[in-house]
Protein backbone atom coordinates (compact mmCIF):
# COMPACT_ATOMS: atom_id res chain seq x y z
CA UNK A 1 0.00 0.00 0.00
CA UNK A 2 1.36 3.41 -0.79
CA UNK A 3 1.70 6.01 1.71
CA UNK A 4 -1.04 7.94 1.36
CA UNK A 5 -1.04 11.07 3.26
CA UNK A 6 -5.05 11.68 5.34
CA UNK A 7 -6.64 14.67 6.13
CA UNK A 8 -5.39 14.77 9.22
CA UNK A 9 -1.64 14.72 8.01
CA UNK A 10 -2.77 17.22 5.71
CA UNK A 11 -3.76 19.88 8.48
CA UNK A 12 -1.04 18.95 11.06
CA UNK A 13 1.51 20.25 7.71
CA UNK A 14 -0.94 23.32 7.05
CA UNK A 15 -0.46 24.44 10.78
CA UNK A 16 3.16 23.56 11.18
CA UNK A 17 3.66 25.45 7.82
CA UNK A 18 2.04 28.10 9.37
CA UNK A 19 3.88 28.13 12.43
CA UNK A 20 7.04 28.17 11.04
CA UNK A 21 6.10 31.21 8.52
CA UNK A 22 4.91 33.17 12.20
CA UNK A 23 8.14 32.12 13.45
CA UNK A 24 10.18 33.09 10.54
CA UNK A 25 8.19 36.95 10.09
CA UNK A 26 9.02 36.77 13.91
CA UNK A 27 12.81 36.16 13.54
CA UNK A 28 12.92 38.96 10.75
CA UNK A 29 11.22 41.28 12.83
CA UNK A 30 13.82 40.81 15.34
CA UNK A 31 16.64 40.96 13.54
CA UNK A 32 15.44 44.25 11.63
CA UNK A 33 14.88 45.65 15.63
CA UNK A 34 18.27 44.34 16.57
CA UNK A 35 19.96 46.29 12.89
CA UNK A 36 18.25 49.51 14.55
CA UNK A 37 19.54 49.51 18.03
CA UNK A 38 23.23 47.98 16.88
CA UNK A 39 23.65 48.39 13.05
CA UNK A 40 26.21 46.57 11.99
CA UNK A 41 29.94 47.28 10.85
CA UNK A 42 31.87 46.40 8.21
CA UNK A 43 34.47 43.56 10.00
CA UNK A 44 36.99 45.21 7.99
CA UNK A 45 37.16 48.76 8.57
CA UNK A 46 34.22 48.91 11.05
CA UNK A 47 32.33 51.54 8.69
CA UNK A 48 28.46 51.79 9.71
CA UNK A 49 25.85 49.81 8.21
CA UNK A 50 27.46 46.77 6.26
CA UNK A 51 29.20 43.63 7.15
CA UNK A 52 31.77 43.77 4.91
CA UNK A 53 31.72 47.39 2.77
CA UNK A 54 33.22 47.79 -1.06
CA UNK A 55 36.03 49.28 -0.47
CA UNK A 56 37.40 46.21 2.13
CA UNK A 57 36.19 43.94 -1.01
CA UNK A 58 38.34 46.30 -3.20
CA UNK A 59 41.52 45.41 -0.87
CA UNK A 60 40.65 41.77 -0.51
CA UNK A 61 40.22 41.41 -4.59
CA UNK A 62 43.48 43.10 -4.93
CA UNK A 63 45.49 40.19 -3.15
CA UNK A 64 46.75 37.64 -5.42
CA UNK A 65 45.84 34.00 -5.10
CA UNK A 66 48.39 31.30 -3.52
CA UNK A 67 48.23 28.69 -6.47
CA UNK A 68 50.10 26.01 -5.40
CA UNK A 69 50.37 24.80 -1.79
CA UNK A 70 51.96 22.08 -0.13
CA UNK A 71 51.81 18.92 -2.56
CA UNK A 72 50.03 15.95 -1.12
CA UNK A 73 49.64 12.70 -2.47
CA UNK A 74 45.85 12.47 -1.52
CA UNK A 75 44.94 15.58 -2.94
CA UNK A 76 44.55 16.66 -6.86
CA UNK A 77 45.70 20.49 -6.10
CA UNK A 78 45.51 22.82 -3.03
CA UNK A 79 45.50 26.53 -3.38
CA UNK A 80 44.38 30.36 -1.10
CA UNK A 81 42.91 32.84 -1.84
CA UNK A 82 45.32 34.57 -0.31
CA UNK A 83 47.83 35.18 2.29
CA UNK A 84 46.66 35.48 6.17
CA UNK A 85 47.26 39.06 6.51
CA UNK A 86 45.35 42.48 6.23
CA UNK A 87 41.48 42.59 5.40
CA UNK A 88 41.76 39.07 4.63
CA UNK A 89 43.26 38.09 8.05
CA UNK A 90 40.34 40.43 9.53
CA UNK A 91 37.37 38.86 7.02
CA UNK A 92 38.62 35.25 8.50
CA UNK A 93 39.20 36.17 12.32
CA UNK A 94 35.38 38.23 11.74
CA UNK A 95 33.97 35.37 10.76
CA UNK A 96 35.74 32.08 12.49
CA UNK A 97 35.73 34.54 15.82
CA UNK A 98 33.09 37.24 15.67
CA UNK A 99 30.17 35.59 14.46
CA UNK A 100 30.78 38.14 11.63
CA UNK A 101 28.66 35.07 9.40
CA UNK A 102 27.62 37.74 6.59
CA UNK A 103 30.93 38.05 5.78
CA UNK A 104 30.84 34.29 4.38
CA UNK A 105 29.35 35.33 1.46
CA UNK A 106 32.07 38.25 0.31
CA UNK A 107 34.76 35.60 0.46
CA UNK A 108 32.66 32.89 -0.92
CA UNK A 109 32.62 35.06 -4.02
CA UNK A 110 36.28 35.07 -4.03
CA UNK A 111 36.59 31.62 -3.48
CA UNK A 112 34.56 30.85 -7.15
CA UNK A 113 36.63 33.19 -8.74
CA UNK A 114 40.10 31.29 -7.66
CA UNK A 115 38.09 27.86 -8.16
CA UNK A 116 37.15 29.55 -11.83
CA UNK A 117 40.97 30.40 -12.64
CA UNK A 118 42.60 27.21 -11.16
CA UNK A 119 40.49 25.56 -13.74
CA UNK A 120 39.58 22.69 -11.24
CA UNK A 121 36.20 20.60 -12.27
CA UNK A 122 34.65 18.95 -9.31
CA UNK A 123 30.84 17.67 -8.26
CA UNK A 124 30.85 18.02 -4.75
CA UNK A 125 31.83 20.70 -2.69
CA UNK A 126 32.46 19.49 1.68
CA UNK A 127 33.67 21.47 4.50
CA UNK A 128 36.25 20.83 6.93
CA UNK A 129 34.27 19.79 9.78
CA UNK A 130 34.58 20.72 13.43
CA UNK A 131 33.94 18.60 16.26
CA UNK A 132 30.45 18.70 17.57
CA UNK A 133 31.73 20.01 21.07
CA UNK A 134 33.84 23.00 18.84
CA UNK A 135 30.60 22.93 16.66
CA UNK A 136 28.06 23.90 19.71
CA UNK A 137 30.75 26.07 21.69
CA UNK A 138 30.92 28.26 18.31
CA UNK A 139 27.02 27.83 16.84
CA UNK A 140 28.26 27.14 13.50
CA UNK A 141 31.21 25.99 11.45
CA UNK A 142 32.91 29.04 9.60
CA UNK A 143 33.86 26.63 6.68
CA UNK A 144 30.40 25.26 6.50
CA UNK A 145 29.35 28.92 6.16
CA UNK A 146 31.82 29.49 3.27
CA UNK A 147 31.17 26.19 1.55
CA UNK A 148 27.46 26.66 1.01
CA UNK A 149 27.92 29.84 -0.03
CA UNK A 150 30.47 28.44 -2.87
CA UNK A 151 27.64 25.85 -3.59
CA UNK A 152 25.24 28.49 -4.12
CA UNK A 153 27.25 30.56 -6.45
CA UNK A 154 29.00 28.00 -8.66
CA UNK A 155 25.68 26.19 -8.34
CA UNK A 156 27.40 22.82 -7.26
CA UNK A 157 25.87 20.29 -4.84
CA UNK A 158 27.08 21.43 -0.95
CA UNK A 159 27.04 18.56 1.25
CA UNK A 160 27.89 19.74 4.65
CA UNK A 161 28.09 16.43 6.51
CA UNK A 162 30.07 14.55 3.69
CA UNK A 163 32.57 14.42 6.25
CA UNK A 164 32.44 14.09 9.91
CA UNK A 165 35.36 15.27 12.73
CA UNK A 166 35.32 12.26 14.76
CA UNK A 167 37.78 13.09 17.54
CA UNK A 168 38.23 16.56 19.10
CA UNK A 169 41.68 17.09 18.27
CA UNK A 170 43.51 19.87 20.57
CA UNK A 171 44.09 23.33 18.71
CA UNK A 172 46.89 23.04 16.01
CA UNK A 173 48.26 26.48 17.36
CA UNK A 174 52.18 26.16 18.11
CA UNK A 175 52.49 22.86 16.66
CA UNK A 176 54.80 21.78 14.04
CA UNK A 177 54.10 19.93 10.69
CA UNK A 178 54.96 16.58 12.37
CA UNK A 179 52.89 17.11 15.37
CA UNK A 180 50.32 18.45 13.32
CA UNK A 181 50.24 15.40 11.27
CA UNK A 182 50.20 13.34 14.16
CA UNK A 183 47.22 15.92 15.97
CA UNK A 184 44.74 15.09 13.15
CA UNK A 185 45.18 11.68 11.80
CA UNK A 186 42.25 9.19 11.93
CA UNK A 187 40.43 12.53 12.82
CA UNK A 188 38.07 12.54 10.07
CA UNK A 189 35.72 10.07 8.04
CA UNK A 190 34.13 10.22 5.49
CA UNK A 191 30.22 9.03 4.96
CA UNK A 192 30.27 5.65 3.70
CA UNK A 193 27.43 6.19 0.14
CA UNK A 194 27.89 8.77 -1.70
CA UNK A 195 31.00 9.87 -2.77
CA UNK A 196 31.59 7.07 -4.63
CA UNK A 197 34.04 8.13 -8.09
CA UNK A 198 32.98 11.99 -7.23
CA UNK A 199 35.69 14.71 -7.67
CA UNK A 200 35.44 16.59 -4.34
CA UNK A 201 36.31 20.55 -3.20
CA UNK A 202 36.91 20.59 0.02
CA UNK A 203 36.73 24.36 1.61
CA UNK A 204 38.68 25.37 4.87
CA UNK A 205 39.04 28.69 6.13
CA UNK A 206 43.18 28.75 6.89
CA UNK A 207 45.44 26.35 5.38
CA UNK A 208 48.72 26.26 8.10
CA UNK A 209 50.28 23.01 7.29
CA UNK A 210 47.78 21.10 5.13
CA UNK A 211 47.72 18.14 8.04
CA UNK A 212 44.06 18.64 8.38
CA UNK A 213 43.51 19.30 4.64
CA UNK A 214 45.29 15.64 4.26
CA UNK A 215 43.58 13.59 7.04
CA UNK A 216 40.22 15.30 5.19
CA UNK A 217 41.56 13.69 2.01
CA UNK A 218 42.57 10.42 2.83
CA UNK A 219 38.97 10.02 4.40
CA UNK A 220 37.21 11.19 1.46
CA UNK A 221 39.75 8.55 -0.62
CA UNK A 222 38.42 6.07 1.87
CA UNK A 223 35.20 6.51 1.17
CA UNK A 224 35.65 6.05 -3.03
CA UNK A 225 36.32 9.59 -4.07
CA UNK A 226 38.10 9.89 -7.45
CA UNK A 227 40.10 13.38 -6.73
CA UNK A 228 40.23 15.74 -4.04
CA UNK A 229 40.98 19.62 -4.35
CA UNK A 230 41.75 21.83 -1.07
CA UNK A 231 40.97 25.52 -1.45
CA UNK A 232 41.04 27.91 2.00
CA UNK A 233 40.23 31.62 2.11
CA UNK A 234 44.15 31.87 3.58
CA UNK A 235 47.40 30.50 3.64
CA UNK A 236 49.95 31.00 6.27
CA UNK A 237 53.35 32.23 5.09
CA UNK A 238 55.79 29.43 4.75
ZN1 LIG B 1 35.24 47.97 5.28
Amino acid sequence: MPDVPTTTTFLAEARADAGLLRYKRFERWIEGALALIFPPRCAGCGRVDTHWCPRCQREIDAVPFVRSLHHFESLSACAATGIHEFRLQDAVHALKYEHAVAVAEPLAHRLARCVYEMGWEFDLIAPVPLHEERLRSRGYNQAEKLATALGDILSIPCHPYALRRIRNTSSQVGLNHIQRQENVADAFVAQEEGLQGLRLLLIDDVYTTGATMDACARAAQAAGTRAVYALTVTAARA
